[in-house]
């Protein structure tokens, strides 16, 4: 059953979205090569906690960690390690927060140091095939409708969309109906509506859409190893149009991105 939001509800939403950003912004400023997955956790936790939040991932289905970390060929759902990041990787970072009772839940994925081209394209194929499903999610469409803008960009670029992890509503609780796949046929599943509010996080492989997972139980990677890219944001729908609650903003100007 979807839980539709008021106005109000909405706005108690975006501040904690915007807690998730804040703190994907503080991770942007301490990735660089050198840098572990756990250094980055301990920072997101602290930032979360200062700006009177909880971490979202922590604890939540038995995660041991504030961030979901994956890079490379990791997908999602990464244990952050002791293992320092080297010039040339991509780090997917997951972070969830919960304010005002509501959950946040954000990603990006980061290049650290001198990325190669190939890697730098997926990632702003990545990114292009989040905005095109956000512009999509509006009254007129259905929910498919979100995973065919997705599936179509990223195919056209011939990479892979992941089949098995989808994004979800959200609301008091991380993972609300519906689920928003990254692929799918225009005009099925429901119609959109105002106070729909919905995790979108297309996960985009450069070569097969076919997945393993990790004996630690966690951790999803792709199953030729060819690195993988992960865009989330937190998107509702308001006056027949999309409105997103998360923002970029932070990490574009520690990175000087635009
Ligand atoms: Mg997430
Ligand atoms: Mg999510």
């Amino acid at each position: 059953m979807i839980i539709y939001k008021t106005e109000e509800e909405i706005e108690l939403m975006k501040q904690a979205a915007i807690v998730v950003s804040k703190t994907l912004g503080e991770v942007a400023k301490l990735i660089t090569p050198g840098v572990t997955g756990l250094q980055l956790d301990k920072l997101a936790e602290e930032h979360i906690r200062d700006l009177g939040a909880i971490p979202g991932f922590l604890g939540l289905y038995d995660f041991p960690n504030t961030l979901c970390i994956s890079p490379n060929a990791e997908i999602v759902h990464g244990i952050p390690s002791n293992k320092p990041y080297e010039d040339g990787d991509i780090v997917s970072v997951d972070c969830g927060a919960i304010l005002n009772g509501f959950y946040g839940d954000h990603a990006y994925t980061f290049e650290v140091g001198d990325v190669a081209p190939e890697i730098k394209k997926l990632l702003k194929v990545t990114k292009e095939s989040l905005y095109l499903g956000i512009e999509a999610t509006k009254v007129g469409n259905r929910i498919s409708d979100i995973g065919y803008a997705i599936q179509n960009h990223a195919e056209s670029h011939g990479y892979g969309v992941v089949r098995e992890l989808v994004g979800h509503g959200i609301g008091r609780t991380m993972h609300e109906d519906p689920q928003v796949p990254n692929y799918g046929k225009r005009g099925r599943g429901k119609k959109i509506q105002n106070g729909l509010t919905i995790a979108i996080e297309p996960m985009i492989n450069m070569g097969t859409e076919k997945i393993n997972q990790l004996d630690d139980g966690w951790t999803i990677l792709t199953g030729d190893n060819l690195p993988s890219a992960h865009f989330e944001h937190d998107v509702a729908v308001v006056d027949g149009k999309p409105v997103i609650l998360s923002t970029f903003d932070y990490i574009d100007e520690v990175l000087g991105n635009k």
